[in-house]
């Protein structure tokens, strides 16, 4: 609901029409900017503006009309923001978003702007139609921000909630004014209100869902509906259905049917199942990429040639493999031999992440299934849509029912993934926490875990690299999927002898990507996931400029046209970092690259591992002997000499410390997806002592 229009019409904040009304407010705003509230006087408007004080007469009154129409002209400017912001958004957090970023704009952080409104607040307790303009001002904010809020916290929490947003809001506004606007950032202020917003919710006790449309962080009960956004528009793509334990319990029972006629199947025809599932993700290749481009925000671009496509890469290598999957024969002498055979666990289940929804399910689901596995599938709720296609896909290409499901939910349903005893094991893409509580849970049920985890690689760039291949790789680590990949290379270290010309290549492309509409095929990057995301990163962008690093490009919101609608934020590139900052060491999966210098190859070494992390690493050299010799002291699961971030799915990726355990894609994925049976074959008697 837009609140604003829930207001009066009787409101003393008309639209004025006519064109000199407006110059002569104008004038008046520049006059109290310049003289205050004292020195602005019919006579001297009137002289600034070249009429006579009769025609401001004429139009006004008197000064306290003239000052009226000033004070409302402000106030309705920043009205107009907000509903114009508030139209095109429905979630709740993001509605509240709106009323701080309007309320703190550029343009009210403004010496001009920001000196009349000073000069008003100063005169509203004298001046009784000016507090009327005030009362009905803050009335509104107040309004709005309660609305919101009254969907994600109980009522009496949105409306104290609601007063101290306000509060903040004049209070840091105040403080810049205080300071003569010395002190007037826009930016700083808008990042402090949404921290204090996110941390009051946090702690807030969650109002119970709505049916319609959930916030992230505040979990439906089962069986209830929640929305799934485009986080380029905002627009509603659908609804989904978290599933609770009665569903969970149902997939399992259904898993378990398919999988007995599924595993009886020989490879060869588990092949063929996979390998139709593979065409048909290839003929409907644009829909699903269109589709994840919508869920996700990324470009088409890139959906088009990755998302689908290396899902049905990997279907189609796991295929395969269906068909080669064999045990050993054991040589035990005359008298017996032995054998393994490799069979599959039973019921799994796979979580993944929202940054490649398809190809996570597909890599998930490619090696569980080829050996012979039922997989329940949770999609992140943020990206809950192509997981869907494909179950279709699967059934459609011939899969037994119940051999590929997908659950919608949160967290809770995860959980009883993890925790369901007749599920043999989890494959989660996540966070480290995720990963941590993944584990504790399915410890529980000796599970066996996959985790794919986050990370905050280094790729090292030495003085004898071909300059411009390194700064594609430095691009690939960073941008792609506006930044949101788990194996980036954040962590840019480049040898100091080159450092500047390096640094002019990478700027002068960095300054020419195209970040825009996700459905436009020449967009290069789209939008962030969510609205909290957005806030997540651009949070730690104002951190690294607190720590002292210098933001050489890029690291705004882009709110221009209808990218105002959506997550967007331009490509950042800091310089001047140091290992210890906050840029450098946390994962913020986001497109903000922190470029470090090295002298050493030793040094470089030491630094690029003092991580907790160890997803991904690459070198950029033309010395093979140097480039064996680093890689091979990197803690890192999956490495690129000399390119980055490309991920054939012959080649298992994964990662090492707090990145993960076990692999995806290769060959390895399958010790994860089977177990061996040993059998003992006796050739002769059996002799007995008893
Ligand atoms: P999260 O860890 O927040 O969520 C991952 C999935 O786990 C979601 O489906 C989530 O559900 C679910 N989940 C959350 N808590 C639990 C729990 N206690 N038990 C079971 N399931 C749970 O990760 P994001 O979706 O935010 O993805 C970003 C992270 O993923 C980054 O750290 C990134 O590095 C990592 N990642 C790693 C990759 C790799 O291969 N190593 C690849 C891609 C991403 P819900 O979303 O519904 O809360």
């Amino acid at each position: 609901m837009n609140t604003q229009s829930a207001n009066p019409p009787e409101n003393p904040l008309e639209p004025l029409e006519d064109s000199r009304r407006r110059q002569l407010v104008e004038v008046t705003i520049d006059s109290l900017a310049e003289l205050g509230y004292v020195g602005t006087t019919l006579a001297q408007i009137a002289g600034r503006a070249g009429v006579s004080p009769g025609l401001v007469s004429h139009y006004f009154g008197d000064k306290d009309g003239l000052l009226d129409a000033a004070f409302r002209s402000l106030t309705r400017r920043v009205g107009d923001h907000v509903r114009a912001r508030l139209r095109q958004i429905s979630s709740p957090r993001a509605r509240i978003q709106a009323v701080i970023d309007a309320n703190l704009s550029q343009e009210e952080f403004a010496q001009r702007t920001g000196t009349a409104w000073l000069a008003f607040w100063g005169q509203v307790l004298q001046v009784p139609s000016l507090k009327r303009v005030q009362s009905v001002y803050q009335r509104r904010t107040l309004t709005n921000l309660r609305c919101s809020l009254k969907r994600l916290v109980p009522k009496d929490e949105a409306h104290n909630l609601a007063a101290m947003i306000a509060a903040m809001i004049d209070g840091v506004w105040l403080r810049a004014a205080l300071s003569g606007w010395r002190e007037a950032d826009s930016e700083s202020a808008r990042a402090l209100l949404t921290e204090f917003v996110d941390g009051r919710l946090k702690a807030a006790p969650a109002r119970s869902a709505t049916p319609e449309g959930v916030e992230v962080g505040r979990a439906p009960a089962p069986g209830e509906r929640f929305a799934s956004y485009n986080p380029a528009t905002g627009e509603v793509l659908g609804h989904v259905t978290v599933a609770g334990p009665a569903q969970v319990n149902a997939a399992v029972r259904a898993a378990q049917r398919g999988q007995i006629k599924w595993a009886s199947m020989p490879g060869a025809e588990r092949a063929r199942v996979l390998r139709r599932t593979a065409e048909i993700l290839r003929s409907r290749n644009q829909e699903l990429a269109e589709l994840e481009s919508r869920d996700t925000g990324k470009p088409i671009q890139e959906t088009s040639v990755v998302d689908v496509i290396s899902g049905a890469d990997c279907l189609e290598y796991f295929a395969a493999l269906a068909q080669s999957l064999s045990g050993e024969h054991i040589d035990l002498g005359a008298q017996a031999f032995g054998y393994t055979r490799r069979e599959p666990l039973g019921v799994v289940a796979g979580i993944g992440a929202w940054n490649y929804p398809l190809q996570i399910a597909c890599w998930k689901s490619a090696p569980a299934l080829a050996c012979g596995n039922a997989m329940i599938f949770k999609p992140a709720e943020l990206t809950p849509l192509t997981a869907v296609k494909l179950e279709e896909i699967f059934l459609e290409a011939g899969l037994p029912p119940g051999v590929f499901q997908v659950v919608q939910g949160f967290a809770e349903t995860g959980r009883l993934l993890t925790r369901h005893p007749d599920i043999r094991k989890v494959s989660l893409t996540g966070e480290v926490g995720t990963g941590n509580a993944v584990m504790t849970d399915a410890a529980q049920t000796l599970k066996n875990v996959t985790l794919e985890l986050g990370g905050k690689s280094p790729l090292i760039v030495f003085e004898d690299a071909r300059l411009d291949n390194a700064v594609s790789g430095a691009l690939l680590a960073n941008f792609y999927s506006s930044g949101q990949v788990c194996s980036n290379a954040t962590r840019v270290f480049v040898h100091s002898s080159i450092k500047a010309a390096f640094l002019e290549r990478l700027l002068r492309r960095v300054a020419v990507m195209r970040v825009g509409d996700p459905m436009d095929p020449a967009t290069q990057v789209g939008a962030l996931v969510s609205e909290q995301h957005m806030q997540k990163v651009l949070g730690y962008i104002e951190r690294g400029r607190v720590e002292g690093a210098r933001l050489l490009i890029g690291g705004r919101r882009i709110t221009t046209g209808a990218l105002a609608r959506g997550w967007f934020v331009a490509p950042a590139v800091f310089d001047n970092c140091r290992d210890d900052m906050g840029i450098v060491r946390e994962e913020i999966f986001g497109p903000v690259m922190s470029v470090l210098e090295f002298e050493d190859e030793r040094e470089v070494i030491e630094r690029a591992n003092a991580t907790e992390f160890g997803l991904a690493a690459g070198v950029f050299t033309n010395d093979l002997t140097r480039a064996h010799r680093v890689i091979a002291r990197l803690q890192a699961g999956t490495c690129w000499i000399n390119h980055y971030n490309v991920t054939p799915v012959e080649l298992p990726f994964g990662g090492v410390k707090m990145s993960g355990l076990g692999r995806e894609n290769g060959r390895a994925a399958l010790e994860h997806y089977t177990q061996l049976k040993s059998v003992y074959v006796a050739m002769g008697d059996v002799d007995a002592p008893y």
